[in-house]
């Protein structure tokens, strides 16, 4: 180990995020949400002589900066409020920790099938093989493999 003289990389970076946010999940829940419009701006180079490219290449940056804002804010509360909204929401879109972990628990000894016919959601056990499913509303017959 390096010690003498200079503080290490990772003792400068703990020094640089002191009394800053740092990242938090609404940091890279933005990250992530930045690539989407900047993988659209990469698909669409064409479209309106380019301009709509630019205009997601901008909100893709947008985002980026909005993560990295929120990283070295110095205003922690604001960012924890935001983060504290932004953490409530999900839950409330996708379910907390433990319904995700069940549903995951699920999917582990359960596959779904939708009826071709009526498009209803069935419910079978995996590791049966090749299964006949008769669906429950409209009568039709399919097989799936579990
Ligand atoms: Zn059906």
């Amino acid at each position: 180990m390096n010690n003498r003289g200079k503080p290490s990389f990772s003792e400068r970076m703990r020094r640089f995020f002191e009394g800053r946010n740092g990242n938090d999940a609404l940091c890279r829940a933005l990250l992530v949400a930045a690539l989407v419009p900047l993988a659209a701006s990469l698909a669409t180079p064409s479209v309106w002589n380019g301009a709509l490219s630019n205009i997601l290449w901008v909100l893709s940056l947008a985002l980026l900066a909005w993560s990295y804002y929120r990283m070295f804010s110095k205003n922690i509360y604001a960012r924890q409020a935001e983060n504290e909204k932004y953490l409530a929401l999900k839950k409330k879109l996708f379910g907390d920790r433990a319904s995700r972990a069940r549903r995951r628990e699920e999917r582990k000894h359960y596959r779904r099938f939708s009826c071709p016919k009526c498009a209803l959601k069935m419910r079978v056990p995996r590791g049966k093989g090749r299964v006949k499913i008769t669906c429950s509303k409209c009568g039709a017959v399919f097989y799936k493999k579990t």
